[in-house]
């Protein structure tokens, strides 16, 4: 069985969505192939993201819970960033994601489920020109003049192209979504320190309705140990402000892996591009992606349309794409990275500090250097003019000088 279409989308988590939905609504013949029996059937996500990604997305009021205060937990040490309106939410993950594919699929995009994408097919320049794929035992190949590699983590179709090898540096998180006794559902928690991760963190994200995730990112290889098995040690000793969440009931387990290699791919070749996790694309600091899936993702499809209805579907005509992310958040990333490299180095004790560090910022501007959204507030300006040391330290790292 085959199929030809103007654009193949591997992947149908938001980057994926994203990507098809723009190229639809440009008037492309889009198909998005998802391996999973439904889209977001399984989630790998903690869904943290901010207030002002999901108003330019247009995400719907019922898709996320608002937040607004922020407490971050050392070994020794507290800070609570209360602000006056919620810049940030926690996504009901499945929703979002389906409404993603649905706006996709409302533009005419057409998605299969259940196939599973094993290898492409290339024309005699060994340029990619569609996937195989396998439904039901079956092997069914789909032709496309661009594809568009939105698989997540694996990247199979730049793999199988022998474009990229798997991630050296990686997250790896395990979390339970659960039914608790005591949350409030404004504030999210953060938890850092060796108890809580040896290089990462630990956390609690609520979603309303007495409803959290609970749990533990590490950073690999920097760290051999394994996350759902700290996630239950957390949980049974009640450690930290676990112990005021009361009896804690488990609806879902949930398990994933997130890039960590910086901005270190290439992500345009002849007829395909790669977008959201798949291209690397994440915020180091606290290893979010789900934003930049989406912007990108979006950007992705529309240069592959523009591409497509010109007949050229070269890499240079596809480096559009890349340019733009590039532009939007190259330097952020980097500097995230070296706040990064900082961060996996500090003992408990120096966590303590490093809490007394960011006490000294503003809701605005915590929220600024979380996202690695460097120069939108006064951060730049702290690494010159704040008081301590300590503070000008931290921000001349984003800045650039050590
Ligand atoms: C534990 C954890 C917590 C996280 N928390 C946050 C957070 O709080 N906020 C945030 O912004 N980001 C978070 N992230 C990162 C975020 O989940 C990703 O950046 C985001 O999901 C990337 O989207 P994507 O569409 O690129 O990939 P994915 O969401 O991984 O989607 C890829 C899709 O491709 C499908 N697929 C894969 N291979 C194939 C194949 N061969 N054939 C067909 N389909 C295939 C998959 O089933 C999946 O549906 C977290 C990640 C982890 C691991």
């Amino acid at each position: 069985m085959s199929d030809i279409y103007d654009l193949v989308v591997v992947g149908g988590g938001p980057a994926g969505s994203s990507a098809a939905y723009t190229a639809s609504k440009n008037g492309l013949k889009v198909i998005l192939i998802e391996k999973e029996e439904s889209i977001a059937e399984s989630v790998r996500t903690s869904g943290v993201t901010w207030i002002q990604n999901i108003e330019e997305f247009g995400i719907p009021e019922d898709c996320y819970n608002p937040v607004k205060n922020f407490e971050f937990y050392s070994p020794n040490n507290k800070v609570s960033i209360g602000d006056t309106v919620a810049r940030s939410a926690v996504l009901d993950v499945r929703k979002t994601y389906r409404w993603l594919a649905s706006q996709a699929e409302a533009q005419g995009t057409e998605i299969v489920v259940n196939t599973t994408v094993k290898d492409v097919i290339k024309d005699e320049s060994g340029k990619i020109i569609g996937v195989k794929a396998i439904q039901n035992e079956k092997e069914i190949e789909f032709f496309g003049k661009v594809v568009i590699d939105a698989s997540g983590f694996q990247s199979t179709v730049a793999k199988s192209m022998g474009f990229v090898k798997q991630w050296e540096r990686f997250g790896a998180g395990a979390e339970y979504e659960a039914k608790v006794e005591h949350v409030k559902a404004d504030t999210w928690w953060l938890m850092v320190g060796e108890k809580y991760s040896p290089a990462g963190y630990a956390w609690i994200f609520p979603l309303g309705d007495n409803i959290a995730r609970i749990g533990v990112g590490i950073g690999k290889p920097d760290s051999p140990v394994d996350p759902t098995a700290r996630l239950k040690e957390l949980i049974e000793n009640k450690e930290g402000p676990i112990a005021n969440l009361g009896k804690i009931e488990p609806i879902e387990f949930h398990y994933g892996l997130i890039p960590n290699d910086g901005l270190s791919r290439k992500t345009v070749y002849d007829n395909l591009i790669l977008v959201g996790d798949s291209a690397g694309q994440a915020n180091p600091l606290v290893l979010e992606g789900i934003r930049y899936a989406i912007k990108f993702g979006r950007i992705a499809g529309d240069v592959a349309s523009k591409a497509i209805k010109a007949n050229d579907t070269s890499e240079k005509k596809l480096s559009e794409y890349e340019d733009n992310w590039k532009k939007a958040i190259e330097s952020k990333i980097k500097s995230a990275g070296k706040v990064q490299d900082r961060w996996i180095g500090l003992t408990d004790k120096d966590w303590d500090k490093e809490l007394d560090i960011i006490s000294e910022l503003k809701p605005e501007e915590f929220l600024d250097f979380i996202k690695a959204d460097f120069g939108l507030s006064n951060m730049l300006k702290l690494a010159t003019n704040h008081p301590k040391l300590a503070v000008r330290q931290l921000f001349n790292l984003v800045k650039g000088k050590s």
